[in-house]
């Protein structure tokens, strides 16, 4: 039995072992040192081929660190720890590596230097031995078109940091055998990974469903003046989104980050979805590229952030209408009746609503836009002059409400957050909005122990915004058969920590509202916004996009 493995990780579901324990790595950079540091630990021999000294010399100082960390914190004994560092031969010559069982290739992310040393390395190997790539951009098909026997090829998408991230993306290239994708597969378990199956297709699963969310926070600040601030607030405290956009391109890297959105984009023919934004290349080329040169959207090291104020009790009771019919009514009413607030509920029908001493009037629903309108209206009728209506109708600006209603107006974004009790509200408000209105909406919130987040007043908000596109690419990916819904949620999850897979959250929020909220965007902004065209079909007969019973799973 191998060191740190249980019989378990070395099973296939079938019961297959992959039969593998010699593993070549190439390449002693990041993700080959990552690469090899698990599968020593995971009790293979390993191999490790660099044509540079000294990157060897780094990898195997790095490895070394990495399983004494691991036996430190109890997960390696000490003998196992002895035994994986003993394992481990350092390769300058390709020969060393004939006799290995499986190889997996991490050298520079160049088409032919791939091709090239592959192509090399299969005529020296055993017949049956596996090869794989841990390309992030290439093609793996392309890739395999220089070997005798593509079929024993497949790509394994490891992520970096490699001993900390579970999910490895095991691509079937256009030749690639079952019995090879098998093999890749159970090798993954056996690295104590969690492997998810995909189709060979530009992004691979993560890299190609992840792209809206920078992409939009990227629009937000650059053509609209979000604060990059508040799109990173709104996605993590009103949506639970663990980093926000900004901050995360800060710690990727703005360079690495726009080599791989350049690279979808280039691979889908300039698909506008895809397309980068060129904010995100002025700050590449102004050297701020985050948090490895100090300076990206953030300043780093950060500021110490504010300590979070304890929720205040309010002055006085206030006096709140809910009016209009919505799924998530009793999550905007309970923590306002919570704070101590009179809060009465109207449904769709006005007729009920006295006219009297309220204090704001909530209008949320999903009518149609001439419905909403009217009721803001009937409602404005009933509020005394000094009372506000807050609304959350993705479609019309906080002014519009104002001027359409002679009220004090501020929209809130009310989709479905990853938690149940979020940290903050999105919140815009209108052009010139009064600071008493910012200090009304602030003081409200904060009696619930929630901050609000001031986005700007435009069509979608941020949160819905961004999680529409999100809904949207992973459902193209479903449409173009790069993976099953279920798999490409959980490859989000596990790829990138979104708390929720898109599709799962799409459900949350209704797939037909996400629908309706594309449409405006496209309407809005062009055909980024495009809904995908599986999405659009189950909107409409009110299929679950994750999760579906057996007899709607035919999901293409
Ligand atoms: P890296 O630059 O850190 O390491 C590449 C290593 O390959 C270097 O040590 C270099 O000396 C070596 N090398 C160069 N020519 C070679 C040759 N002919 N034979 C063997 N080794 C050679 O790169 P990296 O970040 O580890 O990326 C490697 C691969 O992994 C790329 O295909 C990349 O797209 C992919 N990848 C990277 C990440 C990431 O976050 N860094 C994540 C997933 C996948």
């Amino acid at each position: 039995m191998s060191a740190g493995t249980s019989p378990d990780t070395q099973l296939l579901e079938g019961g297959a072992s992959c039969g593998i324990a010699t593993l070549g790595v190439l390449g002693a950079g990041t993700m080959g040192a990552g690469i090899a540091q698990v599968a020593l630990a995971a009790g293979l021999a390993v191999h490790l081929y660099d044509p540079q000294p000294a990157a060897l010399t780094r990898a195997q100082d790095q490895i070394g660190k990495g399983l004494r960390k691991l036996c430190e914190k109890g997960r390696l004994s000490e003998d196992a720890c002895q035994a994986a560092q003993t394992a481990l031969t350092l390769a300058s010559d390709l020969t060393a590596l004939v006799n290995v069982e499986a190889v997996i290739e991490a050298v520079p992310e160049h088409l032919e230097l791939k091709r090239q040393l592959l192509a090399e390395l299969s005529r020296q190997l055993a017949p049956e031995a596996l090869i794989a790539t841990n390309t992030s951009s290439l093609s793996v098909t392309a890739i395999a078109a220089g070997l005798a026997q593509p079929e024993r090829f497949v790509g394994l998408h490891f992520f970096n940091p490699v001993p900390l991230m579970t999910l490895v993306e095991v691509v079937r290239g256009d030749a690639t055998s079952e019995a090879a994708l098998a093999r890749a597969t159970a090798l993954v378990r056996l690295l104590g990974k969690t492997p998810i199956a995909c189709d060979d297709t530009p992004g691979f699963i993560v890299n190609r469903v992840a792209r809206p969310f920078y992409g939009e926070a990227l629009r937000l600040v650059g053509d609209h003046g979000a604060e990059p601030e508040s799109v990173d607030a709104a996605l993590t405290g009103a949506l639970g989104f663990k980093m926000g956009p900004c901050a995360l391109m800060d710690l990727i890297g703005l360079d690495v980050n726009l080599a791989v959105s350049t690279s979808v984009w280039q691979a889908f023919y300039e698909e506008p979805r895809f397309r980068p934004h060129p904010l995100q290349r002025q700050l590449v080329e102004a050297g701020r590229l985050g948090r490895k040169t100090g300076r990206g959207f953030y300043e780093h090291p950060s500021p110490a952030a504010p300590t979070p104020t304890e929720p205040a009790a309010p002055d006085r009771a206030l006096h709140l209408a809910f009016v209009g019919r919505s799924v998530d009514l009793d999550a905007w009413a309970r923590p306002l009746l919570a704070a101590g607030h009179r809060v009465q509920l109207f449904g769709e029908s006005l007729a009920a609503l006295p006219p009297g001493d309220w204090d704001g009037a909530f209008e949320l629903g999903e009518a149609d836009a001439p419905t909403r309108a009217l009721r803001r209206a009937a409602l404005a009728a009933c509020l005394p002059g000094d009372a506000w209506i807050a609304s959350d109708d993705l479609a019309v600006s906080a002014t519009e409400i104002e001027v359409a209603t002679g009220r004090a107006a501020w929209r809130c974004a009310s989709w479905p957050a990853a938690t149940d009790s979020p940290g903050a509200v999105e919140v815009a408000f209108p052009a010139h909005a009064s600071e008493a209105l910012q200090a009304r909406v602030a003081a409200l919130w904060q009696a619930t122990g929630r901050t609000v987040v001031a986005v700007p007043d435009l069509p979608g908000l941020v949160g819905p915004r961004t999680l529409a596109m999100l809904v949207n690419e992973a459902a193209f990916a479903v449409e173009a058969g790069v993976a099953a819904p279920e798999a490409i949620d959980e490859a989000m999850r596990l790829g990138t920590g979104y708390p929720l897979g898109p599709l799962a959250w799409g459900d949350r929020v209704g797939p037909a509202r996400v629908v309706a909220l594309l449409n405006l965007l496209r309407e809005a902004f062009g055909e980024r916004y495009r809904p995908a065209p599986w999405l659009v079909r189950r909107a409409a007969v009110g299929w679950p996009l994750a999760d579906a019973p057996a007899s709607q799973r035919r999901w293409r």
